[in-house]
């Protein structure tokens, strides 16, 4: 997967060269690239922002450098099949898919991690101040599937620390990233048994530390039973945690209904 972020903060960016995503990145798995958004300004100072039409406070984002920055990126088609200077081949007209993270979009959940992850291609913009000019997301559209995504109901300085978090999610998700695959099925979220499921509590050894024993089940080698008993912890913590996950389940079956009594 090809990843392209513009920010004007690219250092911001560093933690994406440790752990499993810099591993994928070593691997070749992974090809991040990262864009200062004032390469493309043309002004001394590098201007990148400019006063809110209407009024109000703060500054809100240039859409000059964005298109330029966007066309440029966008418009670099011949990525995925073609070596520089070779004719683009098949796949030359592969398009990436941008994402815009702001805290007036949709909320970015597990389900939009395995989306993304099987995409060729995204591009991140980061957003500051009061956000991006409008137009940007409008023009983008254009050309472009392009989704505007929250990670909370919560206000960020700027888009780089949403953008770490997506590609964290996005990225461990990717064939070969995990060490082991099967962990990414137990998740919290994760498609299938977990989807709208907290995971428990989960133990290592020694199986008693400062007088606290791991659950017998987790010691009997049943993994019939050990199965249910990890799903009703689930049960049980999302009860707890977040009641409307558990509303939203729909009917529950005999058991899960027993769990919760
Ligand atoms: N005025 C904007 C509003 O109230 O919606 C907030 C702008 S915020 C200070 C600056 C940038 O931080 C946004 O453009 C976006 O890129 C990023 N950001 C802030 N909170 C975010 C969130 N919860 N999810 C994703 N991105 C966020």
């Amino acid at each position: 997967m090809r990843i392209d972020i513009v920010s004007i903060f690219p250092e911001y960016f560093s933690p994406l060269d440790v752990s499993l995503i810099g591993k994928a990145r070593a691997r070749g798995i992974l090809d991040i690239r990262l864009h200062q958004l004032r390469d493309w300004t043309h002004d001394v100072h590098r201007t990148v922002d400019d006063t809110p039409y209407g009024g109000g406070p703060g500054m809100v984002m240039k859409p000059e450098p964005w298109g330029e920055a966007l066309d440029a990126i966008a418009g670099d088609v011949r990525r995925l099949d073609a070596e520089p200077g070779e004719v683009p081949g098949p796949g030359a007209e592969t398009v990436p898919t941008l994402i815009v993270p702001t805290p007036s979009g949709r909320p970015f959940t597990q389900a939009d991690a395995v989306r993304l992850a099987r995409e060729p291609w995204l591009v991140f913009a980061c957003g500051r101040y009061e956000g991006i000019d409008g137009r940007v997301v409008e023009h983008a559209r254009t050309r472009m599937p392009v989704e505007e995504l929250s990670i909370g109901d919560y206000v960020l300085a700027g888009g780089e620390a949403a953008v770490l978090v997506m590609i964290e999610a996005i990225g461990r998700l990717l064939p070969g990233v995990l060490g082991n695959a099967v962990s990414a099925v137990d998740d919290s979220f994760a498609p299938g048994a977990m989807e709208s499921l907290l995971e428990g509590p989960v133990y290592t050894k020694p199986p008693e530390w400062r007088g606290l024993r791991v659950p017998d089940v987790l010691l009997s080698g049943n993994h019939g039973v050990i199965a249910r008993w990890r799903r009703d912890q689930a049960l049980r913590r999302t009860a707890a945690n977040r009641p409307e996950l558990v509303a939203g389940m729909g009917a529950l079956d005999e058991r899960d209904r027993r769990v919760l009594d």
